[in-house]
């Protein structure tokens, strides 16, 4: 039985061997650069102190509360705003725990299109 050969992880400086392209490692590690390069774009006008207390939230609140309701469990992503804010930080709705809940980003562009819209003249 011939033995596939191995070869170097094509991260640089890395020592693992693989057959193809990138180690285990680094092949996650390069998924999560690609999240926070994603999650970062779809929240520009989001701050800092957004960034951590959304992070911290979905790690209490990990499951997107509309796919619940159908009965899939599926990871939450980000945080909704029930009642949609109109001015972001400044509105005092931003910052209502109780205003909050977890939404994966297809039910989230799905509310945000669908259902937010609705009734405010937008
Ligand atoms: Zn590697
Ligand atoms: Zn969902």
């Amino acid at each position: 039985m011939p033995t596939q050969p191995l070869r170097r992880c094509t991260y640089p400086n890395c020592r693992n061997r693989v057959k193809s392209g990138l180690c285990d490692i680094h092949r996650s590690e390069k998924g999560k650069q690609y999240d926070k390069l994603r999650g970062n774009a779809a929240q520009r006008g989001y701050n800092h102190r957004w960034r951590i207390y959304r992070s911290e939230y979905l790690k209490h609140n990990p499951l997107c509360t509309m796919c619940k309701d159908k009965g899939l469990l599926v990871p939450a992503t980000v945080i909704d705003h029930i009642k949609p804010v109109k001015n972001g930080q400044s509105d005092p709705l931003f910052w209502r725990a109780d205003n909050h809940q977890p939404l994966c980003r297809d039910c989230h562009s799905y509310k945000t299109r669908e259902i937010d819209k609705r009734g405010y003249g937008t």
